[in-house]
């Protein structure tokens, strides 16, 4: 089956990204996979920004299935695939395909301050001090998104090699005051790159 944009017909399920609820009635991305547990297909469910940030590829494929016309989507009898509104989807496609660009950008899980001192940085391998502004990544394997380490924020440029991803930061950390975000976002521009 091919993946799928619908309404959640339950409040039930939970985001694999971001592990909200998604709320009934909501717009949600299905991603259809090989059930892992036995015969057939399971569909890992996504809030649809979070979808067209960590599952890109996926995600811009549920788009060519859907409707092109927002308002021909119950003219044209599609069963299952809901139109989403305009200007969202464009922001949504946009997100998707600059992940598919820049191939590391969808790891990111937003911003925090280092609990510990003792995480090196993936990037530039050396330890990210408490307190200090780190980068969460995630690396989805086996139909979950699993812990993958930690940035410096000032590395972000060098790794993800772009610095727009405050949008980003600001989705999967929605609990970062302006001022914090702020903060982050000088730490970001402020890195240098190294090539
Ligand atoms: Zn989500
Ligand atoms: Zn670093």
């Amino acid at each position: 089956m091919a993946h799928v944009i619908e309404a959640a017909s339950s409040g039930r399920a939970k985001c694999r990204s971001c592990d909200q609820p998604i709320a009934k009635g909501e717009l949600r991305f299905g991603e259809r996979q090989p059930n892992a547990f036995g015969e057939g297909e399971m569909t890992l469910w996504f809030h649809l920004p979070c979808g067209a940030y960590s599952r890109p590829e996926p995600f811009l494929e549920a788009q060519g299935a859907a409707p092109a016309d927002a308002a021909g989507a119950d003219a044209a009898g599609s069963a299952t695939q809901a139109a989403v509104p305009e200007p969202q989807l464009e922001q949504l496609v946009a997100a998707a395909r600059f992940g598919i660009e820049h191939r590391r950008v969808p790891r990111l899980h937003g911003a925090e301050r280092a609990t510990s001192g003792r995480a090196h940085c993936r990037s530039c391998r050396e330890l990210i001090a408490k307190g200090e502004w780190r980068l969460p990544l995630v690396f989805f394997e086996d139909y979950r998104f699993n812990p993958g380490g930690y940035l410096h924020a000032r590395c972000a440029r060098n790794y993800f090699e772009t610095t727009e991803i405050l949008d980003r930061v600001r989705h999967f950390s929605p609990e970062l005051r302006e001022t914090e975000l702020a903060e982050v976002a000088g730490a970001i521009e402020a890195g240098q790159a190294t090539q």
